[in-house]
């Protein structure tokens, strides 16, 4: 795309309540903008990172059987008052009523709705196991809303759901989808831990946090200092250390800064007692649901990939999850065009700098957005393109079809 048709524009000036780095970056850059506390606009290339991560993702949860559909945001109280949840849950919740005093709930997560559709559509052994999955909207009354798009009042989430005839079959479901988890997070470039945690609002058995290890991150993990075993700090705290439980030699001291980018809840038969999910056995007798969620914040994601990987000058995008394949910068006297044009015809996205803006203003610009690789085309340049990576220093001069060449490798 032509970047003198991209909104918004780049700023020079990150705005002034802004604390964290992705939230500065991404701002400027023209990722997102902020209409209140906890509330984000994406704007074109902010989704362009989104919708590239969220296929990521769909890729790899169709991968392990998940069916992708679409769940209501707004939920009737009764639903979240069969388990409980409509008072356990207030805090979080965002909570309304209508003209005629009906009242209803935004989403903070979907457990009771898939269980809705579960007693409806569930009858006997053989229409489980069930995994289904959406990426829609959450809302959470987040007390403080400070870390950028890291910490959303109204966020993006993929949340899976599974649902099983006994434990047996829920817990082997539930590793491999850790299993997807680990290749999502390989994929995304995330230098991270499976560390385990408890359950919140959700369910009183140990889960699993996806954390990404980050010197700004809000979260804290303890890991062994001889395998990768880590605990979140609420189970740190609450018991006393002796020998690592996986490799029985370390000890679990070592103190991380973390952003948690993913969690997953062997949940079990809890919400099948409390709405009623049943369904029969081989031998006609009646048993409760198994179930287990998980979860991942796609927005969230993308401000930890800024947090994890940029410099002084702006962001540095990773090519799994870049706006754009190539930045092309026009400087007097280039063919920006014809470049553009045979880019377009190889199917590489492409966003060209035909501004009549300072050659500086451009290079700043390119810096500042981030995208994997830069080609300069000049007069001095002549039919040659100079190649440069964002995250090296080193200028190469190659021809249009050297170019082509690499893009594909
Ligand atoms: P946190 O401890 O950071 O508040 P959480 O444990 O409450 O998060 P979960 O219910 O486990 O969050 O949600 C699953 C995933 O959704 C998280 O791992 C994270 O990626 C994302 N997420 C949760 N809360 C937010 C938020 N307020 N803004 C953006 N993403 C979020
Ligand atoms: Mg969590």
């Amino acid at each position: 795309m032509k970047q003198s048709q991209l909104f918004p524009k780049t700023r020079k000036e990150a705005p002034k309540d802004a604390e964290s780095v992705n939230h500065k970056l991404l701002v400027r850059a023209g990722f997102i903008d902020q209409l209140m506390s906890g509330s984000w606009t994406l704007l074109p290339l902010g989704l362009r990172v989104v919708a590239k991560i969220n296929q990521i993702i769909r890729e790899e949860i169709n991968a392990v059987g998940g069916q992708e559909m679409l769940m209501p945001l707004l939920h009737p109280k009764e639903i979240w008052s069969e388990t409980g949840r409509w008072d356990k849950a207030d805090e979080i919740m965002y909570k309304l009523s209508d003209a005629r005093k009906k009242e209803y709930v935004l989403s903070f997560t979907h457990e009771e709705i898939v269980m809705d559709l579960l007693r409806k559509n569930i009858k006997s052994y053989q229409d489980l196991p069930v995994a289904v999955y959406h990426f829609s909207t959450k809302f959470r009354n987040e007390p403080r809303a400070r870390s950028g798009i890291l910490r959303g009042r109204e966020f993006m989430m993929k949340d899976l759901y599974s649902a099983h005839t006994d434990e047996k079959d829920m817990v082997d479901y539930y590793e491999k989808v850790k299993g997807a988890y680990v290749k999502i997070f390989d994929r995304l470039g995330f230098n991270f831990k499976v560390v385990e945690a408890s359950g919140g609002v959700f369910t009183e058995k140990r889960t699993h946090e996806f954390q990404v290890l980050n010197a700004n991150g809000e979260d804290e993990i303890f890991a062994c200092d001889k395998c990768d075993y880590a605990v979140n700090k609420e189970i740190f705290e609450g018991k006393e250390q002796e020998l690592c439980p996986k490799c029985k030699k370390g000890k679990i001291e070592k103190k991380e800064k973390t952003v948690e980018v993913g969690n997953i809840f062997p949940l079990g038969t809890w919400y099948a007692e409390r709405m009623h999910v049943y369904y029969t056995d081989e031998k006609g007798l009646k048993k409760p649901v198994w179930f287990a969620s998980y979860g991942i914040g796609p927005t969230r994601v993308m401000g930890t990939l800024v947090e994890v990987s940029h410099d002084d000058r702006g962001i540095i995008w990773n090519k799994a999850v870049a706006p754009f394949n190539i930045h092309l910068l026009e400087l007097p006297g280039g063919n920006g065009k014809d470049i553009y044009e045979k880019l377009k015809e190889k199917g590489v996205d492409a966003l060209w700098d035909d501004r009549d803006v300072p050659p500086g203003e451009k290079f700043a610009d390119a810096d500042l957005i981030g995208i994997p690789v830069r080609l300069v085309t000049s007069e001095r340049n002549g039919d040659k393109v100079e190649w440069k990576e964002r995250n090296s220093e080193e200028l190469e001069l190659l021809s249009i079809d050297e170019v082509l060449k690499r893009l594909e490798e």
